[in-house]
């Protein structure tokens, strides 16, 4: 219980505010349009704007995949919950993990209007809420659809104009399915005519975020797909998807936002159930259930999440084990005499710091007096090594 005080005092010491400027996120996904059309193609003929306009304001990311099912349903689902979850395509099934409008809304007590998701595809409306116990429809975000089963981009367009200019969510999901739809016709000029088209109107939203007094300077934008299709010589091609072909997996994701680097490609390998965490820890609120890690976005964050990469990947530090659990962690076999503690949450910030010492070579440190959430731990050792994990979930 001593320990449990000091964490509680340490906790109350260590409110920092925080700098970011992010306060809303815009997720534009372009349904179907394979890699070797957007970033894979040398020319990018198809994505003028988007590689000349957009791509020197943000970071690109160039090995950026579906690692779950290659479908319409999932890769949206993958998107908003940060797991992989093998559902229904008819629209039949809702994710069974809280998307992050059910976080944002259970977490920061916000409305529904702060979260929109603007259809696209009449199915996707499971993207609003989960089924999962502890959230669901009390925590859904509004649903603006298309007037006819809309597999109309230029009407999905006009209501994302009108939520946005109307409502100002916090939280944007938009579906443009013509890609898609154009691709399963077997019409090659139609599919890739289809990506021309989506280019310009992904280059619109940025236009609009721009100028508008709400969004303008305090807005990320991300740019990608649910899926890809298949490769040439696959099945049948850029017709349909579903598999697990590399033209089915590799999708594209561009992100503008004023915490991300200008003019950069990373080719770090990320996945779709990356981004709910990243938008998580972009807005402020934590993404417990999510299987996936926020991806990098300014130097805090990007020295945590590495280092908490990084050690997850290796293990241990050379010389010592590493026991990470939900209640605390365990570092054996330690020639050091004392730790460092410190605990971050899921934006970088610093919401505890303990001096712990080594007893019969070991370090624990139990997690008392925290809220819940996934955390970041760091500790610096007196022999200079520095070991750092994640939590899952503290309780
Ligand atoms: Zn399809
Ligand atoms: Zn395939």
């Amino acid at each position: 219980m001593y320990i449990a005080k000091k964490w509680i005092w340490v906790l109350l010491a260590a409110a920092v505010a925080n700098a970011q400027s992010t306060e809303n996120v815009i997720i534009a996904v372009i349904d179907g349009a394979r890699h070797s059309e957007t970033f894979g193609d040398d020319g990018h003929q198809y994505i003028p704007r988007i590689w000349n306009e957009l791509r020197p304001l943000g970071t690109i990311y160039t090995s950026f995949y579906n690692d779950g099912q290659t479908s319409t349903c999932n890769g949206h689902s993958s998107i908003v919950t940060g797991t992989w979850q093998y559902m229904a395509n008819d629209g039949s099934e809702r994710p069974d993990k809280p998307t992050i409008f059910e976080y944002r809304r259970k977490q920061l007590s916000s409305p529904a209007e702060d979260n929109a998701v603007v259809l696209g595809k009449d199915k996707l409306d499971i993207l609003s809420y989960s089924t999962h116990v502890d959230y669901g429809a009390q925590y859904a975000a509004t649903v603006k659809a298309a007037a006819v089963d809309g597999y109309d981009d230029v009407e999905a367009m006009a209501n994302l104009f009108d939520v946005l200019a109307n409502q100002h969510p916090a939280l944007t999901i938009l579906n443009l399915p013509e890609v898609d739809q154009m691709g399963h016709t077997g019409d090659w000029n139609g599919y890739v005519n289809a990506i021309h088209d989506a280019d310009s109107m992904v280059a619109e939203i940025w236009s609009f975020v721009e100028q508008d007094a709400h969004y303008a300077g305090k807005t990320t934008l991300i740019v990608t797909n649910d899926h890809g299709r298949h490769l040439d010589g696959v099945q049948t091609g850029f017709r349909d998807h579903g598999c697990d072909c590399d033209g089915c997996r590799h999708i594209m994701a561009l992100i503008i936002g004023p915490e991300f680097d200008a003019g950069v490609t990373e080719t770090t390998r990320w996945t779709q159930i990356d981004l709910a965490p990243t938008i998580g820890a972009l807005v402020g609120f934590d993404t417990p259930l999510a299987d996936g890690s926020a991806m990098p976005f300014n130097e805090i964050t990007a020295t945590l999440v590495q280092s908490a990469n990084r050690t997850r990947a290796t293990a241990a530090g050379p010389g010592c084990t590493v026991t990470s659990a939900s209640s605390g962690i365990r570092i054996s076999s330690l020639d050091a005499r004392h730790g460092l503690v410190r605990l971050f949450d899921a934006r970088g910030v610093q919401i505890a710091r303990h001096r712990h010492a080594v007893t019969g070579e070991q370090l624990a440190v139990r997690w008392e007096g925290i809220a819940a959430g996934v955390r970041t731990w760091c500790v610096t050792l007196d022999d200079g090594r520095v070991v750092s994990g994640k939590t899952a979930n503290l309780r």
